[in-house]
């Protein structure tokens, strides 16, 4: 095995640890936590090395980027999660080639992956990506405007689409307390959703990543988004697959 593959199998040996004393000391079981492995930016022999210690579950947030390594990546068992914000132009694409969406944030964005949906055949699990901190340095929908974008998701009646649940991104340098009051919000809004409309468009909560990510598996997540802690520290532009 060569230095980065078993570097990778180490790392994610420890984050799987981690996640299952988090999960422990929450009372939870650590099998309805899924890890997305955020590979953006890491080259094509970075994901090879994560699959072969077992983990299948990706996150990318680039098209471009994702395509290029799902290219040359063939495997049945992985399942790829679009992470990043998305340019509505972007948007038929995704359902074809990811199986989730974190970042559902306009009614238009969700037309053309109801689009794209159609013509691929396909169904595409979305999360609604929600500012749940008022970062105004974030996207995502303001957690007011949450209860109205569902009605009209819902009413909208798009196919192909599955809504699932809410997203959010923990502020970088926020303290341990005010991330957890985040998450909790969020928590806390995934449930006020599922009991306003149907619990099934609400069983999935994306919070925490390599920094905040136990914190998360308090506060209720059943997906965390961790890459720099598997992977090293990420270079600043996508590699070069053309
Ligand atoms: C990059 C990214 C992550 C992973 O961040 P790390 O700190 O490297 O674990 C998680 N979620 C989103 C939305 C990201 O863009």
């Amino acid at each position: 095995m060569s230095l980065l593959s078993s570097n990778i199998k180490i790392n994610l040996g420890s984050i799987r640890e981690r996640m299952q004393d988090a999960a422990t000391r929450a009372g939870r079981n650590v099998g309805d936590i899924r890890l997305v492995a955020v590979t953006k930016y890491m080259p094509a022999e970075y994901v090879q090395a994560a699959m072969s210690a077992g983990q299948h579950c990706f996150g990318e947030n680039t098209l471009q980027d994702a395509l290029g390594k799902q290219a040359l990546l063939h495997n049945p068992l992985n399942e790829w999660h679009f992470i990043g914000h998305l340019q509505s132009n972007k948007a038929k694409s995704i359902p074809e080639n990811f199986a989730w969406l974190h970042t559902l944030d306009s009614l238009k964005l969700a037309s053309k992956l109801s689009a794209g949906a159609t013509r691929s055949q396909r169904t595409l699990n979305v999360l609604l990506q929600v500012n749940i901190a008022d970062d105004p340095d974030k996207f995502g929908l303001p957690a007011a405007s949450v209860y109205a974008f569902v009605e009209d998701l819902l009413g909208a009646g798009l196919y192909g689409i599955r809504l699932r649940g809410l997203m959010a991104i923990g502020r970088r340098n926020d303290s341990p307390e005010a991330t957890r009051a985040n998450f909790a919000a969020l928590r806390e809004l995934g449930e006020a959703c599922a009991a306003r409309f149907d619990a099934r468009h609400f069983s999935e909560l994306s919070m925490g990543m390599s920094n905040d990510f136990e914190i998360a598996i308090a506060e209720g997540a059943t997906m965390i988004r961790v890459g720099s802690s598997i992977f090293g520290q990420r270079p600043t532009a996508a590699p070069d697959y053309s």
